[in-house]
C-alpha cells in the first residue's frame, strides 16, 4: 500500500479514522444502552401488566364478594346521590336492575320522618366519623322495612373522604319481635297490677266504705232535721258539704284505683314523682292502717320530673312499700316502719322504701328478681320480675340492699330525669 506523502494528507486520514472509530464505539454503547433500556422497559411493562392483573384479580374478587354479601352494601355522595349499590341491597330496595337506583337519591329511599336524622349521619361521615343508625326504607314498590346502617367514611390515597360507605342490614322481624316482648311484657305488667288489686280487694272495699258510711249518715241527718221541720240552713249546709267532701273522697279512691288496673298507661312523658308516691300511699293506705305500719315520707323538695308512665312506676312504688309491709309481718307493731325516701344523684332520680322486716338473707339476694321465686305461701314470684323490667325500661336500675344497722332491707331504683337541666334548677 502506498502512503500519502504528503504529511497533511497522512494527518487528515488519521484524524477521519480516529473519528471514525470513535463514532462506531459510541454508536455501539448507544446500542447497549438502548438495549438495555429497552429490557428495563420490557420488564416494567411486565410488572405493571402483573401488578394490573393482580389489581383487577383483586377488584374481581372483591365486587364478587360484595356481589354475593347477604347484607345491602352501598357507596354514596355527600348530597345522598348513589354511587354503587350490591345486589342484596337492591333486592332490598325491590329494584328490577341497578340503573333503577344508581345515580337516584337515597331519600327518595328513607321514609320521611327519618331523613333528617339520615342527612345528620352523612355530614358526620363526611366529617371523618362513623355511625350507625335505625331508619325506615320505602322500597320502590312502595313497602315500609327496617334498616340498621353502619356507615364509615370511604377515602382516597390521599385521605380526603369522598364517599359513604353504608353496610345495611334488614331488621324488621326484629323489630316486630321486640315490639312483641314490649307488648307482652306490658300485658305481664299489667296482669300483675290487676293481681294486686285482687289482693287489695278488701282492704280498699273498707276503705271506700268509710266514706259511704259517712255520706249515708250526713244524709239520713239532713233528711231527719228536713222533716222534723227543725235544723237550720246553716246546719243543713254543712251537713251538705261533708257529703260532697266524702263523696270525692270516694270518687277520687275510685279513679285512683281505675287508673291503676287500666290496660293503657299514659305516654312517656315528665311525671310528677312526688304525685305518683303519694297515689301509690293511697292505694296501699287500707295495707298500712290494718299492719299498723309507721309511714314516713322523706321526699326531697323540689325534685325534678321523671321521663316515663305514671302507672307503671307506681306499680313498683305500690309493689315495693307491699312486700315490706309483708317483710315486716314478724316485728312488733311498735316497730314497724317504712321510709319512703326521694333525691338526686349522679343525675337520676332515687326512690328508696326501706323497711325494719325480715331482711334478706345473702343467698337470696340475686334469687328475688327471678320469676316465680318467693318465700310466701300465697306469693306468685312476679313482683320484683316486673319492677326490675319497668325500672330498667326507664333506663334505671332496681337494686336491694341490706340496712346498715341489719335490721329490714331498703331497695333502691332510679329513674331518668325528664330534662337533664333541671338537675342544676
Ligand atoms: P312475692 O311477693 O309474690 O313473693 P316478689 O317477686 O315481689 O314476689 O318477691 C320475691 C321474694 O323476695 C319474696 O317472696 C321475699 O322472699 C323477697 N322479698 C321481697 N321484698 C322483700 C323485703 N322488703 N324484705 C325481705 N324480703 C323481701
Amino acid at each position: 500500500m502506498d502512503y500519502p506523502a504528503n504529511p497533511f494528507a497522512w494527518a487528515l486520514l488519521s484524524t477521519v479514522l480516529t473519528l471514525m472509530a470513535g463514532l462506531i464505539l459510541y454508536v455501539t454503547r448507544l446500542n447497549l444502552r438502548l438495549r438495555h433500556s429497552k429490557r428495563v422497559l420490557e420488564n416494567e411493562i411486565g410488572e405493571r401488566c402483573r401488578a394490573e392483573e393482580k389489581l383487577a384479580e383483586n377488584e374481581n374478587r372483591l365486587r364478587q364478594i360484595i356481589a354475593s354479601e347477604p347484607e345491602c352494601v352501598k357507596l354514596q355522595t355527600l348530597d345522598g346521590i348513589l354511587l354503587e349499590m350490591n345486589p342484596a341491597g337492591l333486592a332490598l330496595l325491590e329494584a328490577g336492575q341497578p340503573g333503577d337506583i344508581i345515580g337516584t337519591s337515597v331519600y327518595d329511599m328513607v321514609a320521611p320522618e327519618f331523613r333528617d336524622e339520615y342527612r345528620a349521619l352523612t355530614e358526620r361521615i363526611f366529617a371523618g366519623e362513623s355511625g350507625v343508625m335505625e331508619f325506615q326504607i320505602v322500597s320502590l314498590k312502595g313497602r315500609r322495612r327496617w334498616m340498621e346502617t353502619h356507615a364509615v367514611p370511604l377515602r382516597d390515597g390521599r385521605g380526603n373522604v369522598i364517599a359513604l360507605l353504608g353496610i345495611t342490614r334488614d331488621i324488621t322481624a326484629r323489630k316486630h319481635a321486640e315490639d312483641e316482648v314490649r307488648l307482652h311484657y306490658r300485658e305481664l305488667a299489667h296482669a300483675a297490677r290487676v293481681n294486686t288489686m285482687g289482693e287489695m280487694a278488701s282492704g280498699l272495699a273498707h276503705e271506700l266504705n268509710q266514706p259511704l258510711a259517712a255520706i249515708a249518715n250526713y244524709s239520713r241527718g239532713c233528711l231527719r232535721r228536713i222533716r222534723s221541720g227543725g235544723g237550720t240552713v246553716e246546719d243543713l249546709t254543712q251537713a251538705i258539704e261533708q257529703v260532697c267532701q266524702q263523696a270525692e273522697r270516694a270518687g277520687g279512691i275510685i279513679s285512683s284505683l281505675r287508673r291503676f288496673v287500666n290496660k293503657e298507661d299514659s305516654p312517656r312523658q315528665p311525671q310528677d314523682l312526688h304525685a305518683i308516691v303519694r297515689e301509690a300511699m293511697l292505694i296501699a293506705g287500707p295495707e298500712v292502717k290494718l299492719h299498723q305500719v309507721d309511714i314516713r315520707l322523706n321526699l326531697a323538695p323540689g325534685m325534678p320530673h321523671v321521663l316515663g308512665h305514671a302507672i307503671q312506676i307506681e306499680q313498683v312504688v305500690l309493689n315495693l312499700v307491699r312486700n315490706a309491709i309483708e317483710a315486716m309481718g314478724d316485728v312488733p307493731p311498735g316497730r314497724r316502719y317504712l321510709t319512703l325516701r326521694t333525691y338526686v344523684a349522679e343525675g337520676k332520680a332515687v326512690v328508696e322504701v326501706r323497711d325494719t322486716g325480715s331482711g334478706l338473707p345473702r343467698e337470696m339476694q340475686n334469687r328475688i328478681f327471678e320469676p316465680f321465686f318467693t318465700t310466701k305461701s300465697a306469693g306468685m314470684g312476679m313482683g320484683l320480675p316486673i319492677c326490675r323490667s319497668i325500672v330498667e325500661a326507664h333506663g334505671g336500675a332496681l337494686i336491694p340492699l341490706p340496712n346498715p344497722n341489719g335490721d329490714g332491707l331498703t331497695f333502691r331504683f332510679t329513674l331518668c330525669l325528664a330534662d337533664e337541666e333541671e338537675i342544676d334548677g
